[in-house]
């Protein structure tokens, strides 16, 4: 059978190709894919840039019209459910013969008959065998099917099956498909990444972890093993010569250290085994009796070269109290320190506008940022998730706005709580960067100072800049020699 996968993002550079490099592919839709695919069914997916409303309906109908899909799949987050809705309308008042699911983490974590309306099924949790087996059902309808995970329509009733059990073993799962994504990238000799395993053992209030996790019986937490990841990495070397970069994808690297000693291990032989040493980076999120030294030691010698930690808040109140992340400012100290012993570098996660945060909160994030001088940040201002437990107290504390805003989600400020204005959120997230490196002896001040105001006049006016350039450039086919000539690094922050 063919089966259609729909994707979309926030905001793409090149309208045919909308993503920037092999990071953006998703894989939940790469590991169903390959899955059916071994199982004889033909896939294909389409990428839209959720600006693009009209051009977007054009591309889904070509698409459904050359394609044939026997199935349409849509994920979608929070933020995405409503264009995604919208897309799926259309799609049935166009081709109302074309069954449609609907999955991802939005409707996993809030499943409701409604959707229903819009979807002939939606796929709650893992979606590999629920969807195989659903493609099943449409080749013969006659039965009540008892498909685990998913709720469908069936001769006008609704059916809700339970869900079944985690999957148990990762490495039972072909390698994702990441072929059906090549032909919307722009830059495919860019950095890729490899994910390591499913599930996170930590319940932060913001995430879906925590409540992901009860979405099914089993074992929550699994990791692929060293073996079956460096098998994957190996592949992908002879594929992509040209890229010696990877992104090891996992929600920590440092929850299971036998696993971690052998890993690196293996990624060690591996990279003793060729001649251009591919160059590794991950997230770790610490704990307060990690061993950090054992870590990074591990790290360094599998030729990690950085690691992305989430700070999130500098006020320990709000990280145990509301963000539940219990450990100490002393501890990511020692922790970065202890990185940077072993020369690898280092990136902050930081969150700005936390419920109950206060101006006083935030100014302990920024001292933290200043004293720890991450090689980068990834800051961004708190955005309430349905679903999540953060998103509930945002609700009983009586902070949430009457309408979120998810055009900026992230971006721009949606509380607007007592000792911290949504205006002063949104100055404090502007001139984060800005006041973390002013006093950095590395980092130019005009370019900070230049960043700094653009921010303040137009949100973001350097990555829309960037955009626009490399979109003509593209189209006037200069881009590959703006490339070479290193134009992109003037718009570097
Ligand atoms: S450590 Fe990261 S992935 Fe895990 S629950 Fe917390 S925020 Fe989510």
């Amino acid at each position: 059978m063919n089966i259609l996968f729909v994707y979309t993002i926030q905001k793409s550079i090149v309208i045919n190709k909308p993503l920037a490099g092999q990071e953006g592919l998703q894989f939940g839709i790469s590991y169903i894919s390959s899955f059916l695919k071994q199982h004889n069914h033909l896939t294909d997916l389409i990428v839209l840039d959720r600006h693009r409303k009209k051009a977007n309906l054009k591309v889904l109908a070509t698409t459904i019209q050359t394609f044939s899909p026997d199935l349409i799949c849509f994920t979608s987050v929070h933020s995405e459910y409503d264009y995604v809705t919208q897309l799926a309308k259309f799609v049935k008042s166009r081709f109302p013969e074309i069954p449609l699911m609907g999955g991802g983490v939005h409707i996993t974590l809030n499943p409701s008959e409604e959707m229903l309306d819009v979807f002939d099924c939606i796929c709650i949790g893992e979606g590999e065998h629920p969807v195989l087996e659903y493609l099943g059902y449409l080749d013969n309808k006659t039965e009540a099917p008892d498909i685990k995970n998913l709720w469908l329509k069936h001769n006008g009733t609704i059916i809700k099956n339970n869900n079944r059990p985690f999957l148990k073993n990762l490495d039972d799962l072909p390698f994702p498909d990441r072929a059906i994504w090549q032909r919307w990238i722009l830059e495919p000799q860019t950095r890729i990444t490899i994910l390591l395993g499913r599930g996170c053992p930590y319940n932060c209030t913001y995430c879906c972890n925590h409540k992901l996790r009860k979405v099914a019986e089993g074992k929550y937490v699994r990791l692929r093993s060293p073996k079956n990841i460096v098998d994957e990495l190996r592949t992908l070397s002879i594929l992509h010569p040209q890229v010696n970069e990877y992104f090891l994808e996992i929600e920590t690297i440092g929850s299971d250290m036998i696993w971690l000693g052998e890993l690196c291990e293996r990624l060690n032989r591996f990279n003793s085994s060729i001649s251009n040493r591919i160059k590794l980076s991950t997230n770790l999120r610490i704990f307060p009796n990690m061993d950090f030294d054992s870590v990074f030691q591990l790290l360094k010698s599998a030729n990690f070269e950085s690691v992305t930690i989430g700070l999130e808040s500098g006020s320990e109140r709000i990280r145990t109290q509301i963000l539940n992340r219990v450990y100490s400012n002393d501890h990511i100290l020692k922790a970065t320190s202890t990185a940077r012993k072993y020369g690898i570098k280092i990136g902050i996660f930081n969150m700005v506008g936390i419920p109950t945060e206060t101006l006083d909160d935030f100014s302990e994030t920024l001292t933290m940022n200043q004293t720890i001088k991450p090689d980068w940040h990834a800051t961004s201002i708190f955005f309430p998730y349905q679903g999540t437990k953060l998103f509930e107290v945002t609700n009983t504390l009586g902070l949430m706005p009457l309408t979120l805003n998810t055009r900026s989600e992230r971006q721009k400020s949606v509380l607007n709580l007592p000792g911290f204005s949504k205006r002063q959120i949104q100055k404090s997230f502007d001139s984060f960067h800005y006041e973390v490196y002013k006093a950095s002896e590395n980092r130019k001040i005009h370019k900070l100072l230049i960043y700094f105001v653009m921010k303040h006049l137009g949100h973001n006016f350097f990555a829309e800049l960037k955009i626009k350039t490399i979109a003509l450039l593209y189209q006037l086919r200069l881009y590959d020699i703006a490339k070479k000539y290193r134009l992109f690094d003037v718009f570097q922050k």
